[in-house]
């Protein structure tokens, strides 16, 4: 076969999109084409909603809004005040590790405006996955990138590479290994020499080291409508603990960990990645939404349509309801907001809709008694 220079190829190019532009639709007609439905409509927001570990995610995202930013500018802003803190254990820098130690990082972002959206799975090695999320959605023809591909990307962007593993969280990660198993050469670390933090984390989180019981999670999900009703979203997080080397939850999936419809509104969640992987619950919501119901009930029809799939044993309680809980965050483009879990109680981070950044409860699917 002939080579072919840079030029040349660069002229066929060239050539086959003149040749490709006289017989399809002109620039015009494809304006024209396209429906209105990325515009924004009505006096909404501005609203930012978040999981419970986003108090000041909320407010800093309010104030890029209300800044005259973008609302994906401003929930990456908010978000990026987690990532970067090394007390939250669930996300970016300080996330706990995979059973290997290694920090492995989740997120993915979605701009209502240009329906478009960006994610990176398993990275490792950056403290805002955000931000490379948010730059695979800017630069590139793709919406995923994971693993190697993902780190590659991330140098090649000018993005610094940095132990994100803490030494609470190494520590942590050590005690875990230690407990694991009675049958392999790990004996259990002297836990008077860890750092405070691991020993408070350690004593009151019995359930992390136990693998009868389901591990706990965290994440930060922020999703925001602005006073136009141009609506943006991201989640990030350092996935389950402990997780096996490579595992990618929902957190990074459009769809599973978080769904943005300009015409509608969000949704994004927190809790087991693979429950929403199953049920991709963050469109589902949306499109609920779409449907008429409020944010808060849209988010308990995710939590019921994950129960009502749960049909493994293993992942029921002896009552048969799952074993686990999950967690949804919405609001919608008239800046109505809301939250639900399957388990109560907790709360959800909010702000905007007429007050500043506050907790407020969370709508529960399966009340106790
Ligand atoms: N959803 C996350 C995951 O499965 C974890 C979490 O939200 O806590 O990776």
């Amino acid at each position: 076969m002939g080579s072919i220079t840079r030029r040349e190829f660069l002229a066929a190019g060239a050539v086959a999109g003149v040749a490709a532009g006289a017989v399809g639709p002109t620039a015009a007609a494809r304006a024209a084409w396209r429906p209105a439905r990325r515009s924004a409509r009505r006096q909404a927001g501005p609203v930012v909603v978040a999981s419970s570990n986003g108090q000041a995610a909320v407010a800093r995202a309010l104030e890029v809004i209300q800044g005259g930013g973008d609302p994906l500018d401003a929930v990456i802003a908010g978000v990026n005040l987690v990532e970067e803190d090394p007390e939250d254990y669930t996300v970016g820098y300080g996330g706990l590790p995979n059973a290997l130690g290694v920090v492995q990082l989740d997120s993915c972002c979605m701009h209502g405006p240009t329906h478009r959206a960006g994610g990176v799975a398993a990275l490792e090695g950056f403290k805002y996955p955000s931000r490379v999320a948010r730059l695979v959605m800017e630069s590139t023809d793709h919406v995923l990138l994971v693993g190697a591909g993902a780190r590659q990307f991330a140098l090649e962007n000018g993005f610094v590479e940095e132990n994100l593993l803490t030494e609470t969280s190494r520590q942590i990660w050590l005690y875990w290994r230690g407990a694991l198993a009675d049958h392999d050469d790990y004996l259990p670390p002297d836990v008077s020499a860890f750092t405070p933090e691991a020993q408070r984390i350690i004593a009151d989180n019995p359930e992390l080291f136990y693998p009868e019981q389901r591990r706990p999670t965290g994440t930060i999900n922020c999703c925001a409508v602005d006073a136009a009703g141009n609506i943006a979203g991201v989640t990030t997080t350092s996935g389950l603990f402990f997780k096996i080397p490579g595992r990618v939850g929902d957190s990074p999936i459009v769809g599973a960990g978080l769904y943005v419809d300009n015409d509608v509104g969000a949704a994004g969640s927190t809790g087991r990645g693979e429950a929403n992987l199953l049920n991709l619950s963050s469109f589902l919501i949306v499109e609920e939404m779409r449907r008429g119901l409020s944010p808060t009930e849209a988010c308990l029809a995710g939590c019921r349509r994950i129960a009502e799939n749960n049909v493994e044993e293993r992942l029921q309680r002896p009552d048969g309801r799952p074993d686990f809980n999950v967690s949804f965050y919405a609001l919608n483009k008239e800046g109505e907001y809301g939250s639900a879990s399957i388990y109560g109680p907790g709360g959800f981070a909010v702000a905007g809709a007429g007050g500043p950044a506050r907790r407020e409860d969370r709508a529960v699917l399966f009340p106790p008694g």
